[in-house]
């Protein structure tokens, strides 16, 4: 049987591979449709509380550490659609654990809350239970294949938390331009907690690395200078931590929900594997080989209505063939953008496996449909 685990170390390591590996996620929560058709109507801010929205949807990608009903959903989906697909390579999705709990306990998404941010430490269920959702996977996987694990950095947890419970990315952006030393010192205390994260990840699962999600300011004002004053240091502690624990980590710069970066800034932060949005950022696989120093991950735009939504399969073959071919077999991992919808089928990820295999054989500059194929 084919070593999947070993496919994908060589490509980690710079090796000639015989395929391409191809790897996708999913979060395994859903907001009900009534609840989102509500909120979607009110504008500004939400008028739902918190400790309501918690009631309404128990299983929330916020509250993991006090109850059990997601991480029972999000394990048997990791282990369901791993059965099913048999993938290159896992990341597991860390839904339940999105902020730090300090920033929910203090609902803290505009200036005022930050102060109130403190350490939690080792002990805390937000750490423990992390670990032990992890290892429970990790020994599920059996050694199969690498598995790494979402940590999103220090500034991404407050923003999470503004943005999908809150309801005000504008207030959050407002807090990081108006209160930057504050959002930077809170950050430093979640940046504390999520390193006691990793190492205790480290210590005492098999986790291969980590898929650390970073995002920029998305706010006019909060410029490069801005960045490595007030947000790039706890980015990189938690980053660097990482590095030193793993050999083999994957940079995401998150383009969710058609989110823009400044990728060439992204580009100096140090990882194995950069993952960014191709579509949203028109930066193609080919051109983020010249910008990042290592292996790119992606291809396939993640969006409802995108070609691995609703394309025939004929056009997604011919997609995956496509980059393939004009990425060049090396350095080249497929994927998404980003997290991919549940009703994404999953034969059609297997069909880009196929297709990238056959693919991976062809020398470049051989067009499949110019052969008469
Ligand atoms: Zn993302």
């Amino acid at each position: 049987m084919e070593d999947r685990r070993q496919l994908m170390l060589d490509v980690l390591e710079g090796k000639p591979v015989h395929r391409i590996p191809v790897g996708f996620w999913w979060h395994y929560y859903s907001v009900p449709g009534a609840l989102r058709l509500v909120q979607d109507r009110i504008k500004g801010p939400s008028r739902v509380p918190p400790e309501v929205l918690w009631r309404i949807v128990p299983k929330n990608p916020f509250r993991a550490y006090l109850t059990d009903g997601l991480l029972k959903s999000s394990l048997a989906g990791h282990k369901r659609d791993y059965l099913a697909l048999r993938p290159d390579f896992v990341k597991i999705m860390s839904d339940g654990f999105f902020s730090h709990p300090s920033i929910l306990e203090n609902k803290v998404s505009t200036a005022a809350g930050l102060r109130l941010v403190a350490p939690v430490g080792p002990d805390h269920p937000w750490i423990r239970r992390q670990v032990q959702f992890v290892k429970e996977l990790v020994e599920f996987y059996d050694g199969e294949v690498m598995v790494f694990y979402s940590i999103f950095a220090p500034v991404q947890q407050f923003r999470f938390f503004a943005e999908y419970i809150v309801k005000d990315v504008e207030g959050f952006q407002d807090m990081l331009l108006e209160s930057r030393e504050d959002v930077a010192r809170a950050a430093e205390i979640v940046a504390d907690d999520t390193i006691l994260l990793l190492e205790a990840l480290s210590a005492e699962t098999g986790l291969d690395g980590v898929f650390y999600s970073v995002q920029s300011a998305q706010r006019r004002g909060c410029d490069r200078q801005h960045h490595d004053e007030y947000i790039k240091p706890t980015d990189m502690r938690v980053l660097d931590r990482i590095n030193e624990l793993w050999e083999h980590n994957i940079l995401h710069i998150c383009g969710y929900e058609n989110y823009r970066n400044d990728l060439g800034y992204y580009s100096q932060y140090p990882a194995s594997v950069y993952n960014w949005a191709v579509h949203t950022e028109g930066v193609t696989m080919a051109q983020g080989k010249e910008l990042f120093d290592g292996v790119v991950l992606g291809g396939f735009d993640n969006n409802a209505g995108s070609l691995i939504d609703v394309g025939t399969s004929v056009e997604v073959i011919e997609f995956a063939r496509r980059l393939v071919e004009e990425s060049g077999t090396d350095r080249l991992i497929l994927g998404a953008d980003c997290t991919i919808s549940p009703d994404i089928d999953l034969d059609r990820l297997a069909l880009i496996r196929y297709a990238a295999q056959e693919a991976s054989h062809r020398p470049p500059g051989e067009r499949i449909t110019d052969a008469g194929e």
